[in-house]
């Protein structure tokens, strides 16, 4: 298995989880970018959001709907956090396994760079 979030979803790289079901795992971000900086990742193997068909419109809703319960549970609901889907490199996306980086604790800057 080549992809770096299968094997983590796997068990056979470890990761500072932070939530998981049976659809969606949530781990800190290695090279965390904000003070909060979880990684929503499906455990089905979708390589870029161009992948994504109608089946997928309810797990994609979770991984949103859970990025606000955890931004929430660390008490940036109202202060503001931050939800990132890069796709393809021109984009930053590094791991092709779709991910949603949630991001909060400090402020964020519009446009991204
Ligand atoms: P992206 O560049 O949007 O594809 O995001 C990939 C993210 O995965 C980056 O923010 C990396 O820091 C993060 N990352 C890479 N390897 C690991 C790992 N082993 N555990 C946790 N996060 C990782
Ligand atoms: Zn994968």
């Amino acid at each position: 298995m080549s992809c770096l979030f299968c094997r983590i979803i796997a068990g056979e790289i470890p990761a500072s989880k932070v939530y998981e079901d049976d659809r969606i795992i949530a781990f800190n971000d290695i090279n965390p970018q904000a003070p909060l900086h979880v990684l929503i990742v499906p455990r089905e193997h979708v390589a870029t959001l161009n992948d994504l068909s109608a089946a997928h419109d309810g797990l994609v809703g979770e991984m949103v709907r859970r990025a606000a319960a955890l931004a929430k549970e660390r008490g940036y609901a109202e202060s503001g956090f931050r939800t990132v889907f890069n796709c393809h490199e021109g984009a930053g996306q590094s791991v092709f396994h779709i991910h949603l980086h949630v991001l909060g604790g400090r402020r964020f800057s519009w446009p991204p760079g």
